[in-house]
């Protein structure tokens, strides 16, 4: 039967990364979610290739993410962008429609989930089916979502943090808050401007985060020397910057992400918070691979948390096993065409 030789590509669509992973290949695919769109709406260039030219294109291009904050800004340019992913990774393939299972964010409506599996098809799917983030992220990271217990996960990427309580499969408290590493980055930008008198890029914003950045302070800082431009001169310099600066620099970012999980405890059923005493909360995203997060996190709520292997693929991983198991998932799966 023609049906069982189509590919199969589950998609991570993040504010960041587009990710693709094939079932029995793992991860082959991952980008920036970036699309460039000439004046008159023409699509110039996506993923790194689009990415490269943020900051530098003449006006008549614009370089934009389509997945502003975790939601999908730009429908058009949506399809435009899985076209090009699903040609990518399938390459010689590519004449035969895939099987697609894409992430949505847990708070989009109904008419958004079927948006997205429109988009999908006519960028070519045979099928396209959508599962909720958390659901994927927690699936990527292992958990048996489907006993009656209660796990938390908490994905932190670039627009959002999304904490979500799961049980027998389905999302029983979930938030969504608009702070993670991209305001992280901002954050450091302002601080380096206040204090230092120096413009900094948000490539070296990220740069800073990684190298040196930390939730909690530490007693043997990281040092490292930043380059940037001099606000009074206008010149070239170069200052040295410290983890426990950092620290205070994104404090206040810090402050919110944690609220963001507390409320969710504060909607959690209590036989399921018990449980999420037991097994920890679960950190998948780019973000949860700040320094000393999950220790932030267990000072602030008395719960321990853990960051999952491979936390950057949790939900790419997600979108492949579910793929894998239709059947045993489909409780969970939304939308089908
Ligand atoms: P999204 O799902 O929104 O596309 P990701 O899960 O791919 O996001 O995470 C991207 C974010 O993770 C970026 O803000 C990036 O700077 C941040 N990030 C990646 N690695 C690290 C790290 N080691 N420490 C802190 N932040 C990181
Ligand atoms: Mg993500």
């Amino acid at each position: 039967m023609w049906r069982s030789f189509s590919p199969k590509l589950g998609i991570d669509l993040g504010t960041t990364n587009v990710l693709v992973f094939i079932p029995g290949e793992g991860i082959v695919l991952n980008e920036p979610s970036v699309v460039a769109v000439s004046d008159d709406n023409q699509v110039l260039a996506v993923g790194s290739e689009a990415k490269l030219m943020i900051g530098r294109t003449p006006e008549s291009i614009r370089a934009y993410r389509p997945m502003k904050d975790g939601v999908i800004a730009d429908y058009r340019v949506t399809e435009a962008m899985l076209r090009y992913f699903f040609h990518k990774a399938l390459g010689r393939f590519n004449i035969i429609r895939p099987e697609v299972m894409i992430s949505v964010p847990a708070g989009v409506s109904s008419t958004e989930k079927r948006a997205v599996v429109e988009a999908a098809a006519k960028a070519g799917a045979r099928n396209a089916y959508v599962v909720k983030e958390p659901i994927l992220a927690a699936i990527g990271a292992g958990v048996p979502i489907y006993e009656p217990r209660g796990h938390m996960i908490v994905d932190i990427g670039g627009g959002t943090i999304d904490v979500a309580v799961i049980s027998l499969g389905g999302i029983v408290a979930a938030n969504s808050v608009k702070c993670a590493g991209n305001r992280i980055d901002d954050a450091i930008i302002d601080y380096i401007k206040k204090n230092r008198n120096l413009a900094i890029g948000e490539k070296t914003a990220e740069e800073i985060k990684i190298q040196i950045g930390s939730a909690l302070p530490l007693e043997e800082e990281l040092i490292m020397e930043i380059k940037g431009r001099d606000l009074l001169s206008g010149l070239p310099r170069t200052a040295e910057l410290r983890t426990n600066e950092v620290v205070r620099a994104i404090s206040r970012e810090l402050r919110e992400m944690v609220k963001a999980i507390k409320d969710v405890f504060q909607e959690t059923p209590p036989e399921l918070a018990a449980d999420i005493i037991d097994h920890g909360i679960i950190m998948t995203g780019g973000t949860s691979q700040l320094r000393n997060f999950p220790e932030l996190i267990r000072r602030r709520t008395n719960v321990k948390a853990l960051v999952a292997d491979q936390a950057l693929f949790c939900v790419a991983k997600g979108t492949g096993v579910a793929l894998e198991h239709l059947g045993t998932y489909k409780k969970s799966i939304i939308t089908k065409r």
